[in-house]
């Protein structure tokens, strides 16, 4: 019997499979494997688009987006500009089994938290307030870099689950949310279609529902990484001027098989299975 599958985005996501994939070993459920592997790329302050660590909003305030998505149940938990929270992918986890809701935003999310004792912890980095500061004094205020870990897990009774967290796009205008926690558009599984976690510029991942339509292809009979292309295909088609930003998507299917695929070169993804794990570099091959 196999032991379980993960798959995450980015360099980040080798860390955060590992850890998932010894939940997986401790016989721990796909969303327990989510859970772990996101908290470990959440807990590590040297990255600077998740979590603790991750750049604040333009005010100098880190405000975070988290989701979950059970695939035997399809529940779902997610918070947006969440703030004082280190690791929020465990707060959009307990939004999904003790809240009458499903989804809670800024001071309500943050209430929420605080009612089922997260505490309140420092979220800004000396390295992202000294960031932040740079961006105040630049005349060109641009938006910073952005990434978000995806975190797809696959367990050994053949349940799906999904996972992301992000804190969104560096010095963004106060309030503003991405893809990442909107189920269907960050991430999206259903065990008898599979799992998908996106990441890349929100603003345009969310108008294609690109997870969604990931999972609804593999439901339709494409592979993985197959789903992925189409997605991004189907993305460059119909809104070309997508091609200068990233958008990727990252895929599990109920057979274990995984995938990922972006709009542009430079997306990563790591895979953890079975105790082995493997790290793809995507090419992108124009038509
Ligand atoms: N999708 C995230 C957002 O727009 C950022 C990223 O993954 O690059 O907030």
């Amino acid at each position: 019997m196999h032991r379980g599958v993960a798959v995450a985005t980015w360099k980040f996501g080798q860390a955060a499979v590992a850890a998932s994939g010894a939940a997986l070993s401790d016989g721990g459920s796909a969303m327990d494997a989510v859970e772990a592997g996101i908290r470990v790329a959440e807990l590590d302050a040297s990255e600077h688009s998740v979590g603790y660590g991750g750049l604040p909003n333009e005010d100098g305030v880190v405000q975070m987006d988290a989701a979950v998505m059970d695939g035997a149940t399809l529940d779902v938990g997610a918070v947006a500009s969440l703030e004082g929270v280190r690791a929020p992918i465990s707060v959009a986890r307990r939004v999904m089994t003790d809240s009458r809701h499903v989804f809670l935003v800024g001071e309500g999310a943050g209430r929420f938290a605080r009612k089922h004792g997260f505490g309140v912890e420092e979220t800004l980095t000396d390295e992202a307030r000294r960031k932040w500061q740079e961006w105040r004094g630049s005349p060109n205020r641009n938006g910073d870099g952005h990434d978000t870990i995806g975190l797809l897990s696959l367990d050994a009774d053949g349940n799906l689950a999904a996972g992301c967290s992000t804190s969104g796009v560096g010095f963004k205008e106060v309030g503003r949310v991405g893809d990442s926690p909107l189920i269907g558009s960050g991430l999206y599984a259903d065990n008898e279609g599979g799992a998908a976690a996106a990441t890349g510029l929100g603003e345009e991942i969310l108008k294609f529902c690109m997870s969604f339509q990931v999972v609804e292809f593999m439901r339709a009979g494409l592979p993985p990484t197959e789903a992925c292309r189409a997605a991004a295909s189907r993305m460059l088609a119909r809104r070309p001027e997508t091609a200068e930003h990233m958008a990727a998507v990252v895929a599990l299917d109920p057979q274990g098989r995984a995938g990922g695929y972006a709009t542009r070169d430079g997306f990563s993804y790591a895979v953890w299975r079975d105790g082995e794990a493997t790290y793809t570099e995507v090419t992108v091959v124009r038509a």
